[in-house]
């Protein structure tokens, strides 16, 4: 099927939405770069959205009861539907978000890679076990499994408007929920393809994956829809108000919100290696990744080289829309104005511009700052844009130092050819994920959990943690054999808590 009539079951799909809901107001997404429509979507209103969110509940119980493998067999349809069509959705992420084709190609390809991971380690996590009873109540069989919550609302942003809400999606999936899900405004074409896909690829379920556009004001009411679970992406700021709106019916939240992270570069770093990672870290996707490196901490001993290294590797990076560019415009434009404000801020304070600083139209080019105080924003807040700023050091540990005082703590990285000492730094750097020797390689592992400390938020999705974050877990125990003895009884002879008490001397009393 061809991407205009792919976006045609979108529209469709929308169109169907608008339908059912009775909601007749209406708003545009358009192409960050041209300002061109792609697509008209309706604002659906609490009504709507608690609509969407009751057609999900019998949804839910339904995908609950075709089990592992049968939530399994159709989670791995979607993929293949999604692996066949990359290009369609490539296009589609390229012309409503900004980012090179290639680079939308890469980020569903780590999409369909958790969507894989989740569907086929789900029972394993979270199946039915045995568990040890203990000692107390060793005349019993417990039990241990992790049972879905039914319905979770997944509120995502726009910068990875494919990979950041599978990374909910999936796993919530995988556990057996329903979901709901409410793209950014700035990317609802995508959120929508997203579903009309699910719908096309699990026909039989196809309520169990649906999607509500809109505002802010959609996401608040998906909060109070009656969901079991509210799955955020993005900022601090709106993560608040989600927790407040979530708090009111006591619903549980996933925060993963924004990041400031930061790369070490140690005496004995391979600095060729480090300044192309930190490059790509900080201007990739026009630096709008949660775990883009926004700082840098280079050794004294390394910091010129390194510096010299950085120059050389954003001289040949260009922003645009055309297929040669390295990335797209800022997809949002008011981030534009943030990122201006840091440069400014930073500039006033003395810091030096080395390369870009300078914005047009959207684009903004490759920009390394030096100098910059730890005080001023471009060090201290999220700037969300293809800057880097590199500061020297006396030694690692100074540099771990700057890199924990900061009130986010998403990702980092540590470049050093001992392995110990990574290691070390790695398991000190106050962030819930860190790669050594290259840039964000822990989101593309399956397996690894995935979430931030701080402002960065709590919670963790992906992974094991991931596949759990999504379900309730469920305690049994089950009587064997009766004891002649029940403690838990108002017959117990007088003297049982004595001998309980005596057993509990031998058994932990020698413990000092
Ligand atoms: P944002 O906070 O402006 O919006 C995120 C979503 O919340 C959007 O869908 C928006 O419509 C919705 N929203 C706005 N007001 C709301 C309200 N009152 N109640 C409920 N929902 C509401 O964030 P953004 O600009 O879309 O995304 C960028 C931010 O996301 C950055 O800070 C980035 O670091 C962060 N992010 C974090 C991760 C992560 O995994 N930790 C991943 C990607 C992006």
């Amino acid at each position: 099927m061809s991407l205009a009539e792919e976006m045609d079951t979108v529209t469709a799909a929308s169109a169907g939405t608008v339908d059912r809901h009775a909601t007749t107001e209406t708003f545009e997404s358009t192409d960050p770069a041209s300002g061109a429509v792609v697509g008209v979507f309706p604002v659906h209103d609490a009504a709507a959205v608690r609509e969407t969110v009751e057609r999900a509940r019998p949804a839910a119980s339904r995908w609950g009861l075709l089990g592992y493998d049968g939530r399994k067999q159709r989670l791995a349809a979607y993929r293949g539907y999604l692996a066949r069509r990359m290009h369609e959705l490539a296009d589609l992420v390229h012309r409503e978000n900004g980012k090179p084709h290639a680079d939308a190609i890469l980020e569903i390809t780590l999409a369909i890679d958790h969507l894989a991971w989740a569907a086929n380690h789900a029972r394993k996590v979270l199946g039915p076990r045995k568990v040890h009873a203990g000692m107390l109540a060793a005349n019993h069989a417990a039990y241990l499994e992790y049972q879905p919550m039914g319905v979770v609302g997944v509120i995502g942003p726009w910068n990875y408007p494919v990979f950041t809400p599978m990374g909910s999606i999936a796993y919530a999936l995988s556990a057996g929920n329903a979901v709901v899900f409410k793209p950014s405004e700035h990317t609802p074409a995508i959120g929508a393809w997203l579903a009309a896909a699910w719908r096309a690829a699990v026909p039989d379920a196809a309520d169990a994956f649906q999607v509500v556009t809109g505002f802010g004001d959609t996401g608040s009411a998906l909060c109070r829809a009656g969901v079991d679970k509210l799955a955020f992406t993005g900022s601090a700021p709106t993560g608040r108000k989600v927790m407040a709106a979530c708090a009111e019916n006591l619903v549980p939240v996933l925060m993963e919100l924004g990041g400031k992270d930061a790369m070490i570069v140690d005496d004995d770093a391979d600095v060729a290696a480090a300044a192309d990672a930190a490059v790509w870290g900080a201007m990739s996707n026009a630096g709008q990744t949660c775990i883009g490196i926004e700082r840098v901490y280079a050794t004294e001993k390394v910091y010129d080289a390194f510096v010299a290294e950085v120059q050389k590797k954003v001289e040949g990076l260009r922003p645009g829309s055309d297929d040669e560019a390295a990335y797209g415009p800022m997809t949002m434009a008011s981030q534009a104005d943030v990122v201006q404000r840091h440069l400014d801020d930073a500039a006033a304070k003395g810091g030096r511009t080395l390369a870009g600083g300078t914005i047009e139209n959207g684009f903004i080019a490759p920009t390394v700052l030096v100098d910059v105080p730890e005080t001023s924003d471009a060090v201290r807040e999220e700037t969300f844009g293809p800057t880097l700023t590199i500061a020297k050091v006396r030694d690692a540990e100074q540099a771990l130092e700057l890199t924990n005082d900061s009130a986010h703590g998403l990702g980092g990285s540590v470049y050093s050819k001992s392995k110990d000492r990574a290691m070390d730094l790695a398991r000190r750097m106050r962030s819930g994920m860190t790669s050594i020797n290259s840039v964000l390689t822990f989101a593309s592992v399956p397996s690894l959990p995935f979430g931030g400390v701080g402002n960065s938020g709590f919670g963790r999705i992906h992974g094991e943690d991931g596949l759990k974050e999504f379900t309730r877990a469920k305690a049994i125990t089950r009587q064997r054999v009766p004891l002649p003895v029940n403690l838990m009884s108002f017959g117990r002879p007088a003297q049982a808590a004595d001998a309980l008490a005596r057993v509990m001397g031998l058994v932990h009393g020698r413990h000092r």
